[in-house]
């Protein structure tokens, strides 16, 4: 029987003031119900945001070392949970167990991580103008921060707001997908095993609209940190613009891979369909759009097909499986609808962009991966995220028209290119308007300990992960000493 688990509110796990609950499904088996949450309100947000308001004043006076051990011993406690956390992430969202694990691990290396960045919390001393003056910075936390997150990284995400922000002394109230709570409810499993205190860190589940938006709109709320699309996280910005709180929101992208002629095709093939296909783009940094010059298009178009011919899509637990379900079957409309679009607008589907039935297709979303040509730049298909195994290939002459076609999107997340031309490498990385720019790596690939995040409407200017999540989740003291 499938697990039903409760609001983790001021250390307890809680029934919502709703009594409803809601199932959470396996989108490779869709009738399969991996585990029930909470469908809270407003009654549910405003109880765990009074646990966290009462837990700042003790947890903001614990010393930054020990509230670094907390994170440490959590580290250890998912780490020996791996396996069975990356099972039931494959089989809540969808994505390949090679691909869990890799998430579970990387969960892990934030933790450990953060947990080590307790002595980055300093401050500055600064030279005064007055004689005998001591001068110097230090770093405070918000407050209680409200985390809003995905469900493309159902643990990941969690842990990058949630360890940074607990560290800097906030408490913590997180609301995670619907689609995908259990990865995040292991993640509050692992804090209370830790032995973080009751109230400091509270998990809410349930729709965001409802809950989400409870939460984010609350006044005991100083900062908060979403991950999703960009209609949401303007619509967030939009309810609390007479607040002045801190808010960072980091969305989707549109992220293109530029092939130049001189790049090792191979590779450069690789890095595409990785990018492109991979946990079925479902990565706010997955490849979009492959810009690739003329004079080695039709090489970069043959093998791209080829290979996306080859890809086996099938359930994530299978380990033979590369490319995994939609998560759901709204998604899954949304992605058929643009393909369908594209298809009407006279675009050219060179291979996949089919759903698939017949046998364990008939118990999911499965779409086999798609690759496009001759679609126009400023069509929805150019423009608009996708969120699915969707590839554009885009002809240009040089260099510079790779630049502003890949340019030319409102997003900004991540971007990449293709050479061994050095000199071109880190020109396009002076000019592309990405947060994250790869050079002979795939877009979707990133590093735990470097910032994260985009330019235009990817992001509203802030950045996670690394160190720059520290200024984000606290908040600098000047402080004048006379004697
Ligand atoms: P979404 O915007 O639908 O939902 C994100 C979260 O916000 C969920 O927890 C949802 O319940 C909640 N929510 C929805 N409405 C809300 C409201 N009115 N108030 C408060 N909370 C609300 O996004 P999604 O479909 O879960 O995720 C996919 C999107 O996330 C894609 O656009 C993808 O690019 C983006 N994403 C971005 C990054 C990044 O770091 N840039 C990482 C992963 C995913």
């Amino acid at each position: 029987m499938a697990k039903t688990y409760g609001n983790f509110i001021n250390g307890e796990w809680t029934t919502s003031a709703t009594k409803k609950t809601f199932a959470n499904y396996n989108p490779a088996r869709n009738t399969e119900v991996v585990s029930e949450f909470q469908d809270s309100n407003a009654v549910d947000g405003s109880a765990a945001l009074a646990a966290a308001e009462a837990a700042l004043s003790a947890w903001s006076k614990l010393l930054p070392p020990k509230r670094a051990d907390f994170l440490r011993k959590a580290a250890d406690i998912l780490a020996r949970r791996r396996d069975e956390a990356a099972d039931i992430l494959t089989r809540e969202e969808g994505k390949n167990i090679g691909e869990a694990r890799g998430e579970i691990d990387r969960s892990v290396g934030l933790l450990r991580f953060y947990a080590g960045q307790w002595l980055g919390l300093s401050g500055e001393t600064i030279p005064s103008f007055m004689d005998g003056r001591f001068l110097y910075t230090l770093r405070a936390p918000l407050g209680v921060v409200a985390l809003v997150s995905p469900w493309n990284f159902p643990s990941a995400i969690p842990v990058w707001k949630s360890a940074p922000a607990l560290l800097c002394g906030n408490t913590v109230v997180l609301k995670p997908s619907p689609l995908a709570p259990q990865s995040a409810a292991i993640i509050a499993e692992v804090y209370a095993e830790a032995g973080i205190p009751a109230g400091v860190f509270n998990l809410v589940t349930g729709a965001g609209n409802e809950i989400g938006e409870a939460v984010v709109s609350d006044q005991r709320v100083r900062g908060i940190s979403f991950t999703g699309s960009r209609e949401t996280g303007k619509a967030i910005m939009r309810k609390n613009a007479d607040r002045l709180i801190r808010i960072a929101l980091e969305m989707g992208g549109k992220n293109p891979m530029v092939i130049m002629p001189d790049a090792d095709m191979t590779r450069a093939v690789e890095d595409t369909v990785t990018g492109a296909f991979w946990a079925a783009g479902h990565k706010c940094t997955a490849t979009s759009r492959a810009i690739v010059l003329e004079k080695c298009y039709d090489e970069f178009v043959e093998k791209v097909v080829a290979r996306t011919k080859g890809l086996r899509v099938g359930d994530g637990m299978d380990p033979k499986t590369e490319i995994c379900p939609v998560i759901d079957d709204k998604q899954c409309k949304k992605i058929e609808a643009c393909i369908a679009q594209a298809k009407s607008d006279g675009a050219k589907c060179l291979v996949g962009g089919e759903r698939l039935s017949g046998g364990i297709y008939d118990h999911g979303c499965y779409i086999s991966p798609a690759v496009f040509t001759d679609f126009k730049l400023d069509s929805k298909f150019a423009q608009d995220e996708i969120f699915g195994p969707v590839l554009g290939v885009i002809k240009v002459k040089d260099l510079d028209e790779a630049i502003a076609v890949a340019n030319k999107t409102e997003y900004g997340l991540a971007s990449g290119i293709c050479t061994r031309d050095i000199k071109a490498g880190l020109e396009f990385a002076r000019r592309s308007d990405a947060g994250m720019i790869h050079v002979n790596s795939p877009t979707a690939g990133v590093e735990l300990q470097a910032p994260f995040g985009g330019c235009k409407d990817s992001t509203s200017g802030s950045r996670e992960m690394g160190t720059s999540a520290l200024d984000f989740y606290s908040q600098t003291k000047t402080i004048y000493v006379d004697a």
